[in-house]
């Protein structure tokens, strides 16, 4: 089968034609991939910066936002049958540790990711644990469920946040800041302000109904979010860029008692004043991953209830031969999310 792998040192994935294994492993299943879609972390290894080059070992096929058909079961697979679509999770819990036992599998001690730690999706075929994979009850095209990974960020971290008649700030309009726009306007959000430094991704913004967007890099940041706030600041601050300078700047934007929802991870130790934290008594809440299934759950249901602008999110799609291309698209910027078409 054919497959993008890293399979030497250096900048760079090839495509290798590689044996599709068909033995499985009882809590297995086999899965013909119908598509799966581009994240960051694939950009770190195609990359191969220092944290690639310290956690991927090589040859690895790589790949984590999968969506595709099952074609084979191993034996202690309960709830799968051949022909079910499912996407992938991507998190791979232990099942043993204090956290897979009192149900946050997410944050497993023992975790490891599909595309990194095991070989992934950017393939005709992947294997994955049945825990690791979604049964999709979605009346859509099925290709656009390779997304539904990187929307479970979104959808997790505003489960964490009631942003019901808030002023929202989102800093980062890459394709889990787009998301969590769209859905925080769903979720009743009275003022949703996206921030980022490209032009392309804030008109993506607007596509998601942002009420405000702003460039970072043209404009006054905080005295356009005080002048859309009547001074009084954000309610919740979501954190989407790991850009370093975006986490103070945002809890700068905060009111008292308020709430900020850190997501994105930057490349390097940050310093933050911690007194604004204190004197405002701003709460900061973390967010890894989706939780499993509650995440899942609520997409599905919000999808149902709201839709979601797929055709305007994917705004490129690529052959698996065309993987070159579709990574030189990524690192340009100019795009929102870029699915591989594989079957
Ligand atoms: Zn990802
Ligand atoms: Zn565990």
């Amino acid at each position: 089968m054919k497959a993008v792998a890293k399979v030497k040192e250096g900048i760079g994935l090839d495509l290798v034609n590689v044996d599709k294994s068909e033995t499985l492993n009882e809590d297995e299943a086999l899965i013909e991939v119908i598509s799966a879609s581009i994240c960051g972390t694939d950009i770190h290894i195609y990359n191969w910066d220092e944290w690639a080059r310290k956690r991927i070992k090589i040859p690895r096929i790589i790949g984590h936002e999968v969506v595709g058909k099952v074609v084979k079961v191993g034996k202690n697979v309960k709830n799968l049958v051949e022909g079910d679509i499912v996407a992938s999770e991507s998190h791979i819990p232990c099942l043993k540790c204090y956290y897979c036992k009192t149900g946050r599998m997410h944050v497993c001690k023992n975790l490891s990711l599909l595309g990194i730690d095991v070989d992934g999706g950017f393939a005709e075929y992947f294997k994955s644990k049945e825990i690791s994979l979604w049964k999709i009850n979605l009346n859509i095209n099925y290709e656009y469920c390779a997304v539904l990974e990187p929307l479970g960020n979104a959808i997790h971290a505003l489960s964490e946040a009631n942003v019901e008649l808030k002023n929202v700030l989102i800093i980062g309009c890459g394709p889990i800041g787009l998301a969590t726009i769209y859905f925080a306007k769903k979720l009743g959000a009275l003022n949703v302000i996206g921030v980022d430094i490209s032009d392309y991704r804030l008109e993506l913004a607007k596509k998601m109904n942002a009420d405000y967007t702003i460039n970072a890099k043209l404009e006054n940041v905080e005295k356009k979010v005080m002048e859309i706030t009547n001074n009084e600041g954000i309610d919740i601050f979501f954190e989407m860029s790991g850009a370093p300078v975006s986490f103070e700047k945002g809890l700068k934007l905060l009111k008292n008692d308020s709430l900020a929802i850190f997501f994105g991870i930057p490349s390097m130790p940050i310093q933050i004043d911690v007194t604004n934290i204190i004197f405002k008594e701003i709460n900061i809440k973390g967010v890894f991953g989706r939780k499993m299934f509650d995440t899942w759950f609520k997409m599905e249901y919000l999808i149902n209830k709201h839709g979601f602008p797929f055709e305007k999110f994917i705004t490129h799609k690529f052959k698996l031969e065309e993987f070159e291309e579709a990574f030189t698209t990524i690192i340009s910027g100019k795009c929102g999310k870029v699915l591989i078409k594989v079957s």
